[in-house]
């Protein structure tokens, strides 16, 4: 059995209005044609599905205008960030199948690398008198914002000298005060009414060492001053983001603005656009929140497959292709909303159902015994690797006197409309024969242990003849002593609240108990050959892959990504 996974490359896009956007500067030649985009995590955790949006949607649009999308780390937070959050995020938007490759340009950056630049830029910002280092305390600052309602007031510090402020700053950066004793503001407009504009703080002090610059710097910009800087250092064209930033797109334009005056770059400058911030019911789109499940040991690391963290996702089976699938599928809008985790689950299920080789699994095992088949007899059966496409040829396995049945394709005393097992009902071995079943033995608390049939020797699937045989149920089985006993992991969702943490709510009394459960299943001989990251589908109960941890060679242990059918809440 191969893995073959559909990768999109070429995947037809809908338009959207960041794409009507680009058309119309495309038409007006603002760019020359030219279109890069960036996608900027914060190396401080893993990516996440949100992630996801923000990846296909950068590097779709950028591919499609026959363009790049920069991978930039948005490292400015010393305390949070790690080489380990790095390392995880440049594999996962490879393993989502995007490149920053262009020629022979990589285009993958790190905000940390621009510390000098920026710092430069904020000497010509003081310079110019558009930023003053200001000594309030904190409480003062705050205070002093004012709210939505009320006017900011001036910081009695906002009249320095660009000279004294030159001095000071400098020696802020030289590590001669404490952390929170000076900040380096913009000088924008302490009555504007977007709070945003109130003179934010651009630098701030911090001794803390930094993953890529050491004890380099004490002085960091924040995020509002640097990732503008970092998309017009880049030459980004449309610097994509989630809506909350909306208000942060005056203080976007003021700084690069301000910089374009004094020489430092060329317009147009780019030009941020907001979209909507992607949320999957029973799932948490928070860094911050999984790491905590993770810390505190709710799931089994990052890559737990109940994670909806772009390893937790890739280790559950989701394909790129499915993800892919997905984010075209939700589209971008400028509403924030809930998009159903069914959406992420069918994705799956439409990705792989065209390429995923078919393969039997009893995961609740109950025995059958074929009383009128020779014991130490076998004899081999087939079936399609794929029903659809005969190209891709059978795979056999074989059949005996003892099979492996699901229990609940067994019913003593069924109730009406029951076409499977029960005695004195014929039904199909899907591939193999039809039987009658005759009975079953119990124990001594009357739990059934064993079913018994007689099988219709002329009645074998594919032979002639066999279609004499009407029969309504048709269930699956494999042979007792050549099953591959596998574990399996039988995931389901890890909330059983649809918006875990809606309206404040502490989502960790939300977890769903049953999550996870692992059980020792009887697999069709063939599905032992399959390796690390094989998709199939195991006929009437879903999509699996071989895990990508624990699966040894000649070992596998699957996973169940999804059910063949959207199940929840039934
Ligand atoms: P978190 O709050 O989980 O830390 P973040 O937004 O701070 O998320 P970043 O690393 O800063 O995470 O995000 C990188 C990019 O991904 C940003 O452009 C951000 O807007 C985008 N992004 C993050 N979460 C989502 C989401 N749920 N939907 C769409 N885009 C997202
Ligand atoms: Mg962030």
């Amino acid at each position: 059995m191969s893995n073959e996974r559909t990768e999109r490359p070429d995947a037809p896009t809908a338009s959207n209005f960041i794409r009507n956007v680009i058309d119309e500067d495309n038409r007006n030649r603002k760019w020359a044609g030219r279109v890069e985009t960036r996608f900027p995590p914060e190396p401080n955790g893993y990516l996440h599905i949100g992630h996801a949006k923000s990846i296909c949607l950068n590097f779709g649009v950028a591919r499609d205008y026959g363009g790049v999308c920069h991978l930039r780390l948005d490292d400015t937070n010393p305390e949070k960030e790690s080489m380990e959050y790095v390392d995880s995020i440049v594999e996962a938007v490879r393993w989502l199948g995007y490149t920053w490759q262009q020629g022979d340009k990589n285009h993958l950056y790190f905000a940390s690398d621009y510390y000098e630049k920026l710092y430069q830029f904020a000497e010509i910002l003081i310079e110019r008198g558009k930023a003053y280092v200001d000594s309030q305390s904190a409480e003062e600052m705050r205070v002093n914002r004012g709210s939505l309602t009320e006017s900011g007031r001036a910081s009695p510090f906002r009249s320095r000298t660009p000279a004294e402020n030159l001095d000071l700053f400098r020696r802020m950066r030289a590590g001669e005060f404490a952390e929170g004793e000076h900040v380096l503001r913009a000088k924008i407009d302490m009555s504007s009414p977007n709070i945003n504009m109130r003179d934010p703080v651009i630098y701030r002090i911090r001794f803390a060492h930094h993953y890529r610059t050491g004890d380099t710097w004490c002085v960091y910009p924040m995020y509002d001053y640097t990732h503008c800087i970092s998309d017009a250092i880049e030459g980004i064209t449309h610097s994509l983001c989630t809506l909350e930033f909306e208000d942060h797109r005056p203080l976007y334009d003021w700084v690069l603005d301000e910089l374009a005056q004094a020489g430092e770059f060329k317009r147009p400058l780019p030009q941020q656009i907001e979209f909507a911030r992607l949320n999957v019911t029973y799932a948490i789109t928070s860094k911050r929140k999984l790491l905590q499940l993770v810390t505190e040991n709710h799931v089994d690391g990052w890559d737990d497959p109940r994670m909806p963290t772009l390893v937790g996702l890739r280790r559950r089976g989701f394909t790129p292709g499915s993800i892919q699938l997905f984010c075209e599928r939700i589209g971008v809008s400028k509403a924030d909303s809930w998009i159903d985790m069914g959406v992420l689950e069918q994705s799956l299920r439409d990705d792989l159902d065209n390429v995923a080789p078919r393969a039997t699994a009893v995961l609740d095992p109950l025995k059958l015994i074929v009383d009128n088949y020779p014991a130490g007899s076998e004899e081999t059966c087939s079936a399609p690797v794929h029903p659809h496409h005969p190209e891709r040829g059978s795979r056999t396995f074989p059949f005996s006197r003892e099979l492996w049945i699901e229990r609940e394709d067994f019913d003593e005393h069924p109730p009406k409309g029951y076409f499977r097992l029960f005695p004195g009902n014929k039904v199909r071995l899907r591939y193999g024969f039809v039987i009658e079943c005759t009975g079953c033995d119990k124990d001594e608390n009357g739990n059934v242990v064993a079913v018994h049939c007689n099988y219709f020797p002329d009645s074998k699937s594919g032979t002639e003849g066999s279609n004499n045989y009407k029969v309504k149920g048709n269930i699956h089985w494999v042979s007792a002593t050549h099953a591959y006993e596998a574990e399996v992991r039988l995931y389901d969702r890890l909330f059983a609240e649809p918006q875990p943490d809606a309206g404040g709510r502490d989502y960790l009394t939300v977890l769903n108990p049953n999550s996870k459960r692992v059980v020792k299943a009887f697999l069709e001989p063939g599905a032992a050959v399959m390796n690390a990251e094989d998709h199939l589908q195991f006929e009437r109960h879903g999509y699996f892959v071989a895990d990508k941890i624990d699966s040894q060679p000649g070992k596998p242990v699957f996973n169940r990504i999804v059910s063949l059918k959207d199940s929840w809440g039934r």
